[in-house]
């Protein structure tokens, strides 16, 4: 082989392993704790299995840590009157969903997820109410138990908690982290610095900052907006070429995609 195509095929490998696992969602839906309605509760696994059905881009849902260190799916720090970082899973799981099912573990949602490749699981690392330890051992029981699953290609993250964030990317350098946050006062240059791979921001921290729109996208990074559920909204985040829309009505949005 010549010296120049050596030099070429190495800086294709060099790229090739430095570009991650693919980020990109096959459309601009996400759907925010899984695609729930009056009959499927949010965050359980039929709403991640509708999601899958609807051929959502990606799937949002919320992790946190029980007392005895089991990592399960559910928005509020509380499920069926029960705080969740205070009580074993056995408590948890004995209050059932609405639709019967138990409260997902992580790793019951990641394997449920991966019976296809099309819907990204866009992972929710939540905050602890105990501790910033806390915070960040849910952090690296996620990568450990997204790794063991073989689903590092399937899953991406996001948190509030900007610690959270840099724990991902420390242990897992391909893993595709963006910084979700209603004041959005982190700009994407300080984000593409520390090895993100987007922002997740509130539609009025769009508003107010439209040129981390454009910024974003230069330093290739994602843009994704929570949680839009009004057309006249959605309208806009596609007129201002947001890359993905996190929404509660998944079908709105796809019916306007059209
Ligand atoms: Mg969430």
């Amino acid at each position: 082989m010549k010296r120049s195509s050596l030099a070429l095929t190495i800086v294709y490998f060099t790229l090739v392993l430095n570009s991650g696992f693919s980020q990109t969602l096959k459309n601009k839906i996400i759907a925010h704790r899984g695609a729930w309605n009056t009959a499927i509760p949010e965050n359980s696994i039929a709403s991640l299995n509708r999601a899958i059905a609807l051929q959502c881009g990606g799937t949002e849902f919320d992790v946190w840590m029980t007392a005895d260190s089991i990592l399960v799916i559910n928005h509020d720090p509380v499920h069926k009157g029960l705080r969740i970082e205070a009580s074993t899973y056995k408590e948890l799981a004995a209050k059932k969903l609405n639709n019967g099912e138990t409260i997902p573990t992580l790793e019951e949602y990641i394997l449920a997820g991966k019976s296809q490749n099309f819907t990204r699981l866009i992972l929710e690392i939540k905050t602890s109410g105990i501790s910033k330890e806390r915070t960040l051992k849910l952090a690296e029981k996620c990568v450990q138990t997204v790794k063991r699953l073989k689903a590092a290609n399937l899953v991406d993250y996001i948190s509030f908690d900007y610690d959270a964030c840099l724990k991902v990317i420390e242990l897992e350098r391909k893993a595709a982290v963006s910084f979700l946050h209603w004041k959005g006062d982190i700009p994407p240059a300080k984000l593409k610095e520390d090895g993100f791979a987007g922002l997740d921001y509130t539609l009025d921290v769009y508003k107010q900052h439209p040129e981390y729109i454009h910024q974003a996208r230069k330093l290739g990074l994602k843009t994704n907006v929570w949680t839009i559920n009004d057309e006249k909204d959605m309208k806009w985040c596609l007129e201002n070429n947001i890359d993905y829309i996190t929404t509660d009505k998944p079908e709105r949005l796809f019916k306007l995609l059209k």
